[in-house]
């Protein structure tokens, strides 16, 4: 089959979005538990992306810029960060990394669910 290049960047924008609103509702004080769990996703993530092409590429960057999974902000510091290493490789805009504060919201509300929902 043909490569096609609007369907591939969809898929990105789609993984992208998912990846980065996943940092951003990661603990801000993780378990070890919790830190294990999402270096294995991101590992998981990086074999399993659908684009092999992309996936050896980013393999390649976690392997020179290992996942930081010790806290939120490092976490999303570390997203931010990887994402630009791709945009720069593909002629992109870097993202200013001091604006992912706000900008990846789940819309699921209330951080602590677990008080009398
Ligand atoms: P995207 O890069 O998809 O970004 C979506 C939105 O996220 C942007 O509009 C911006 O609002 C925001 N954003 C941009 N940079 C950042 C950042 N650093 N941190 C947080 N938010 C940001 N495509 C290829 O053609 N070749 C590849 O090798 C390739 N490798 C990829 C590897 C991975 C792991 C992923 C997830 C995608 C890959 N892609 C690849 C797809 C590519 O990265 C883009 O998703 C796609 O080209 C669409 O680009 P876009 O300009 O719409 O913005």
């Amino acid at each position: 089959k043909l490569e096609n290049a609007t369907i591939k960047a969809e898929l990105g924008r789609a993984s992208w979005k998912l990846f980065h609103t996943m940092m951003a509702r990661f603990p801000e004080e993780p378990t070890a538990d919790d830190s294990l769990a999402l270096k294995t996703y991101i590992q998981l993530f990086a074999r399993l992306y659908p684009c092999g092409d992309c996936a050896a590429h980013f393999r390649k960057l976690l392997d020179r810029y290992p996942p930081q999974t010790g806290s939120r902000n490092a976490a999303a510091g570390w997203a931010c960060f990887v994402h630009n290493e791709v945009n720069k490789r593909l002629g992109k805009q870097e993202f200013d990394c001091n604006k992912i504060g706000d900008f990846y919201d789940c819309g699921c509300g209330e951080e602590k669910k677990n008080e009398g929902d």
